[in-house]
């Protein structure tokens, strides 16, 4: 019975000690999956922790960054503040200097209008006619005297062109096209022909005329002419070329017999002091009648009807027969003379006035020479025109008044006191009759050197 007993008992214990192990078991199975479940949790915790790190991390740098921003943001609103502080001291500085200018134009629009009105007057008071055209020849301003002397009134005549308006003419009536006229302001020094202004009625009156042009920096803007009516001074002209040529006319026959009277002298037996005397007389006399004739020359010149007589002449045959004249002169004063001219070169001009110029020319170079010089005479043909050259080694024309050369009675300073007399109207005669036959002069000089007066003219 114990033994059943305790067989039932350790049957029992044993049965409880199962089931005690099993719920044990289980517990622990229960354990190790909350371990393990902990163990997760741990782990998840731990990343959790990290990502939280990882995150702080993030805002730490995020919030310096913010922090320098801020002060950038701080930097940039004083840069601002500057900035504005400027802008008002600029702002009242523009007002002021605002102000400033227009006092400034306000002054100056004055000034512009005192000027104006002072530039108005004076243009209404010049005496002469004044005309401004733009570079198209239309008429910009004129002036009182233009409005007197050719019978328009300013507002008749502004914007249109000044050469149909006012028609130019020459002597006998012929009107000049806007390119003639051009040429003709432009005087080639006194030489230049009388031209006539044309009045809104139709009469004209001669006009001596002065152009300028108008230039804006290097541009050229137009021009502005100043005329004059020369009635006058063509009256006194005349008046005095007719004077010369009576007085010219009355010295001219009495002189005569006083170089023949002489010339027979010169043949009489004398003493070597009266040979002297009476061979300067003759001398003396034989110039007075050069004169004369020149004087006598010019005042037929400036009457403006000279015409040419035109006929075949042998440029060759001239030459010769003018240098011959001046032999003497040649040979008295110890010069030489180099002649080259074609042998036959036939010319279609005025012989006696060719002779003029080239007599003139030669007894000029003869006379500025000293002596022991030479003088060149060159005469050629190019291209239709007939070139005449007299070159010499003498005196030259300075350089300062060699512009003067064409003017009536100029005579250079260097060869003012000399012996050489002269009476300055051999070139000024020179220069109107190369105009007659249709020619030009020119000359080259250096002082103490030599001259060439160029002769061109058509054949
Ligand atoms: P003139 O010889 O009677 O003085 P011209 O009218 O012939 O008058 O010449 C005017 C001036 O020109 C002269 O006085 C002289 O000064 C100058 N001249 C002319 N020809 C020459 C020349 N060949 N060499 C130097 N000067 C000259």
């Amino acid at each position: 019975m114990n033994m059943r007993i305790a067989k039932v008992t350790s049957d029992g214990t044993e049965t409880k000690l199962r089931i005690l192990a099993k719920e044990k078991e289980h517990v622990r199975r229960k354990l190790v999956v909350t371990a393990e479940k902990l163990k997760l949790k741990a782990k998840q915790l731990a990343v959790t922790a990290k990502q939280k790190e990882h995150v702080r991390r993030k805002l730490v740098v995020t919030a310096e960054k913010l922090k320098l921003k801020a002060k950038q943001l701080a930097v940039t609103a004083k840069q601002k503040e500057v900035v504005r502080r400027k802008l008002v001291v600029t702002a009242d500085e523009l007002r002021i200097s605002r102000a400033t200018l227009e006092k400034k134009v306000l002054e100056r629009t004055k000034d512009l209008e005192q000027v104006k009105a002072k530039n108005e007057a004076i243009l209404a008071s010049i005496g002469d006619g004044l005309v401004a055209t733009d570079t198209d020849g239309r008429i910009l301003l004129v002036n009182k005297a233009f409005e007197r002397s050719l019978g328009w009134k300013r507002e008749e005549v502004i914007g249109k062109r000044l050469s149909e308006v006012i028609p130019m003419t020459d002597a006998i009536g012929n009107t000049l096209s806007a390119s003639e006229r051009l040429k003709i302001k432009t005087p080639n020094g006194s030489t230049a022909a009388t031209m006539y202004y044309r009045r809104k009625d139709g009469t004209s009156f001669p006009v001596t005329i002065t152009v300028a042009p108008i230039t804006a920096g290097n541009r050229l803007i137009g021009t502005v002419e100043v005329f004059r009516d020369s009635t006058k001074e063509k009256e006194i002209d005349r008046a005095k070329s007719e004077f010369m040529s009576i007085a010219s006319h009355q010295l001219r026959t009495p002189l005569t017999a006083i170089r023949w009277a002489l010339s027979s002298l010169k043949r009489e037996k004398l003493t070597d002091e009266q040979q002297r005397l009476v061979v300067t007389a003759h001398e003396t006399s034989t110039n007075m009648a050069v004169t004369i004739r020149r004087m006598l020359m010019i005042s037929h010149l400036e009457e403006d009807d000279a015409e040419p007589e035109l006929a075949e002449v042998d440029l060759h045959d001239l030459v010769e027969k003018v240098t011959r004249l001046h032999d003497a002169h040649c040979r008295r004063n110890g010069l030489t003379l180099i002649v080259q001219c074609p042998h036959t070169l036939l010319v279609r001009t005025d012989e006696q006035l060719l002779v003029e110029i080239l007599d003139n020319l030669i007894s000029n170079a003869y006379k500025y020479t000293p002596r022991g010089g030479t003088v060149r005479l060159r005469v050629g043909k190019k291209e239709g025109m007939i070139r005449i050259s007299v070159a010499d080694t003498g005196c030259g024309i300075p350089l300062a008044e060699q512009k003067r050369i064409p003017e009536k009675f100029f005579r250079a300073s260097n060869v003012a006191s000399p012996a050489e007399a002269g009476t300055g109207i051999g070139l000024y005669m020179v220069y109107n009759i190369a105009r007659v036959i249709g020619g030009t002069i020119s000359f080259v000089s250096k002082e103490n050197t030599g001259s060439t007066f160029t002769l061109l003219f058509p054949s």
